[in-house]
């Protein structure tokens, strides 16, 4: 039964991500899923479920990898379930979406365009009118939204009900405790550090973030609202040293320094055509591990173009490095916080001034770099508060007070007035903010662990080139933790992460 599933998997996710490339790489006009998961729904019933369950438990508990192995496969299938249980909700909140525009300056912007034009958009207030704009057309599909939200919740009860059997209390049945138990993470932990994160990091955010929205945008932290700060992380005012056209080069560049020659790399493919439907950030597709690969991109230059594209290609190393005779569940489901670390490697060679000297060519970067880790203790510290609130969202489920609470939590970490209309809008299924923030926290110890290793440019050394494509090897065999132990540098711990902030923007 095992080896039959497995193919279909493979088969399954192939088929989802190559369709998902096309659609987002503009090369096709819609984005076909329901058919996949019509095609394959045998994967997810909750007849595969309990044979997996059942496999999982007439497996001795001293094989481990098998163990592993079966269990990457039920999370893969109970989260197919849950997406499958609300993919009617899910397309036509996406179908709203790519249908609605707004009038703009005599212009005609689709609900994508908007976020960009405000990003973009110079004078605050046209920045404010945009954005209401756009909230106006998130708030019409927050009923869907919420029925979407209430559907998953219910299908998530009734599987933790049904994998935990009559041994847990009905209060542990719930979206957050069905993630926990698969993952074997523990959320509630988490929050607490994203709380202590939040906390030790308040006065020095503060303090350069009010510095900073004065100098850029000429008000003070006491009047930031959400606008500015979509305007205000762009950062576009370093983007002379970032041309569009020698990014490829970069990064070729750079993986040269590690002894990875990306021109013979054949099965990372990169996508750099320009077509107008294709989606304005980098993204990686992982259609087969690790035979193709593709890195795409419509490139606009800037410094956000260069970190979204080297965070990708962290991926898509990792990805195209994975070895081919792993088992699959290894390949395509795993720890998602291990390739993000791997990711936000490449991503922040941009805070590395040696880095930015050599293969940028930028020199005098001191100002930059301050920039760079003020804007990502904003991302992180948003992260944080989107953690603490959808816990508290999967857990009570109460959504009466969860626009509150999103309002409350991201105000108060970011310092920029937000709004209650993205409540719904602003959340990623599963718990990704969870597995960010594991990754934002490893990363800055990765690297730490590189440079006493290898050398403040490890980046041009290729034994720091071995030493990654050895663990990329692994492919998602190992949870981010467990990589943490095997390099060691675990446990995993935010405290590093907090010491580079507080360090960084004293
Ligand atoms: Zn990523």
């Amino acid at each position: 039964m095992l080896e039959e599933y497995r193919q279909q998997y493979v088969n399954f996710n192939a088929a989802l991500i190559r369709e998902q490339y096309l659609y987002y790489s503009g090369q096709k006009q819609e984005l076909a899923v329901s058919p996949i998961y019509e095609r394959y729904s045998d994967l997810f019933t909750r007849d595969s479920i309990a044979n997996l369950k059942q496999t999982l438990e007439q497996t001795p508990s001293h094989f481990e990898t098998d163990r592993k192995a079966i269990l990457r496969l039920l999370t893969f299938a109970v989260d197919k379930l849950l997406e499958a249980s609300v993919k009617e909700l899910t397309e036509a909140i996406h179908e709203h979406e790519a249908k609605s525009t707004i009038e703009w300056e005599g212009k005609r912007l689709t609900f994508q365009d908007c976020a960009i034009a405000i990003a973009t958009e110079a004078d605050r207030a046209a920045r404010l009118v945009l954005y209401n704009r756009r909230a106006e057309i998130i708030e019409r599909l927050n009923d869907l939204r919420a029925e979407r939200l209430s559907k998953l919740h219910e299908t998530a009860r009734s599987i933790k009900l049904f994998l935990a059997g009559e041994r847990t209390s009905e209060t542990e049945h719930n979206y957050a405790k069905l993630y926990e138990g698969l993952l074997g993470l523990d959320y509630s932990a988490q929050a607490g550090e994203a709380e202590r994160l939040l906390a030790l990091t308040e006065s020095v955010y503060v303090a350069k973030l009010d510095q900073a929205l004065k100098r850029d945008l000429g008000i003070g932290v006491e009047e930031a609202q959400r606008p500015d700060a979509i305007h205000f992380l762009h950062q576009t005012r370093y983007d002379d040293h970032f041309p569009f056209d020698s990014l490829l080069e970069v990064y070729r560049e750079t993986m040269a320094g590690l002894g990875i020659k990306v021109e013979l790399q054949n099965n990372i493919h990169i996508d750099f055509e320009p077509r107008p439907n294709k989606a304005p950030r980098p993204f990686c597709a992982p259609i087969l591990i690790p035979e193709e690969v593709k890195l795409v991109i419509r490139p606009l230059g800037g410094q956000s173009d260069y970190a979204a594209f080297l965070h990708e290609a962290g991926h898509a190393q990792h990805y195209g490095w994975t070895a081919a005779s792993l088992r699959p569940e290894f390949k395509y489901t795993g720890d998602r916080a291990l390739s993000e670390t791997y990711a936000f490697l490449f991503n922040y060679l941009l805070g590395d001034n040696n880095w930015l000297a050599q293969v940028m060519n930028f020199r005098a970067s001191r100002d930059f770099i301050d920039q760079l880790i003020l804007a990502k203790l904003a991302t992180v510290r948003r992260y944080a508060a989107k953690l603490i609130y959808e816990l508290e969202l999967h857990t009570s489920a109460d959504l009466t007070r969860a626009a509150e609470l999103y309002s409350e939590l991201q105000t108060g970490a970011t310092k920029f007035k937000t709004g209650q209309s993205e409540f719904l809008f602003d959340l990623d299924d599963s718990f990704y903010s969870a597995d960010y923030l594991r990754a934002w926290a490893l990363e800055v110890v990765l690297r730490e662990y590189l440079k006493t290793r290898f050398g403040k440019r490890w980046w041009a050394n290729r034994r720091a080139g071995n030493f990654l494509k050895e663990i990329w090897e692994t492919g998602q065999l190992y949870s981010a933790d467990e990589m943490a132990d095997q390099i060691g540098i675990g446990p995993i711990s935010f405290d590093p992460l907090i010491e580079e902030f507080t360090q960084a923007l004293k």
